[in-house]
């Protein structure tokens, strides 16, 4: 699973949606259409997932997770 990643036409900075999904729904869901609350611009912004791209951790190799050291808990 991923987060779907959006850009805002406002100000071109990209956001987490609160979409997640996995790869193949999202392959097969391109022309579904998402309604997202942007937190860039404070509108609310309409996209297809063609527009989108997904933020799978597993291909990017980039851990946004700051909390990985709660597993050390001895
Ligand atoms: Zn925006």
């Amino acid at each position: 699973m991923g987060a779907i990643i959006l850009k805002c036409p406002t100000t071109g900075l990209e956001y987490a949606s609160s979409l997640e999904m996995d790869e193949l729904s999202f392959v097969r869901s391109l022309d579904l259409k998402v309604s997202s609350r942007c937190p860039k611009c404070g509108g609310e912004h309409v996209f297809t997932l063609r527009d989108a791209r997904l933020n799978s951790n597993h291909l990017a190799g980039v851990s946004s997770s700051p909390n990985k050291d709660n597993q050390s808990k001895s």
